[in-house]
């Protein structure tokens, strides 16, 4: 069934209304959905809509909700990538994949070894976020924040309740065993992926001073790309399915 998207002040007691240009238009004129179609309505904080159409005007859509029920997509545990900012265009496939396999928040940070900018307008990483929501059914759309410094990530750390860090030189602990080491699950994760030059040993230290256990992700080394979203399917395989 089709998926589209409405903030909260769009969705009331018993309908939901639906103005953002370019999903009017898709309804409209694309899909030709008429009065009594059904579809879905996500809002982006894991509540899903049964909805049938009720009006079509110019520029507003409305649809009666039928049945409201919580995404039972979701994973418990809620992890933030903190992703090394890495060459053009790779942030949008790494978001891409990371938000279909159940991240939650993704964080560009700049590395001593970052390349460039993502070079991609946040707005647009937002908005590939959200395409990759409707294609998996999710009904949380995870949020990517504006690039952050390293130091300032340090700083974030505290706030998880366990903090994994994917290093490249780390030959002895896998993530494998770092992942059976809970005794209660962890809710919240935070996942550090460099960027294709790896980290710098005084990042891996200071990443060590705030407490995160560096990891190996396997005897191969791993595109920064493809870094993230392995690991996060590890998690997910480990502490989830
Ligand atoms: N240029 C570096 C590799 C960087 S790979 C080198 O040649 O050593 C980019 C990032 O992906 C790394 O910083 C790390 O976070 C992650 N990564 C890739 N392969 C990995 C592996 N086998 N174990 C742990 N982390 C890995």
């Amino acid at each position: 069934m089709n998926r589209f998207f409405a903030g909260k002040e769009n969705i009331f007691a018993d309908e939901i209304v639906i103005n953002k240009a370019e999903d009017v238009h898709h309804i409209k004129n694309v899909l030709r959905l008429k009065k009594g179609s059904a579809f879905i309505v996500f809002d982006s904080e894991e509540w899903e809509y049964e909805v049938e159409l009720s009006s079509v005007r110019q520029s507003e859509i409305r649809a009666r909700i039928i049945d409201k029920n919580r995404s039972f997509r979701e994973p418990e545990i809620k992890i933030t990538l903190f992703q090394g900012v890495p060459k053009h265009g790779k942030m949008e496939t790494i978001i891409q994949k990371s938000v279909e396999l159940g991240v939650s928040h993704i964080v560009p940070v700049f590395t001593a070894r970052s390349i460039g900018k993502t070079g991609v307008k946040h707005e647009r990483l937002q908005k590939v976020a959200e395409e990759a929501v409707k294609q998996c059914r999710r009904a949380f759309v995870p949020s990517v924040s504006k690039e952050i410094r390293f130091l300032d990530m340090i700083d974030l750390l505290g706030d998880f309740e366990t903090v994994i860090f994917a290093y490249e030189n780390e030959e002895n602990r896998s993530i494998k065993s770092a992942l059976k080491t809970f005794e209660t699950k962890p809710l919240s994760l935070a996942l550090v992926i460099g960027p294709e030059g790896g980290f710098s040993e005084e990042e891996a230290e200071a990443l060590a001073g705030a407490g995160a256990s560096a990891v190996s992700l396997g005897r191969m080394i791993l595109r920064t790309e493809t870094a993230g979203p392995a690991a996060i399917a590890m998690i997910m395989y480990e502490l989830e399915l």
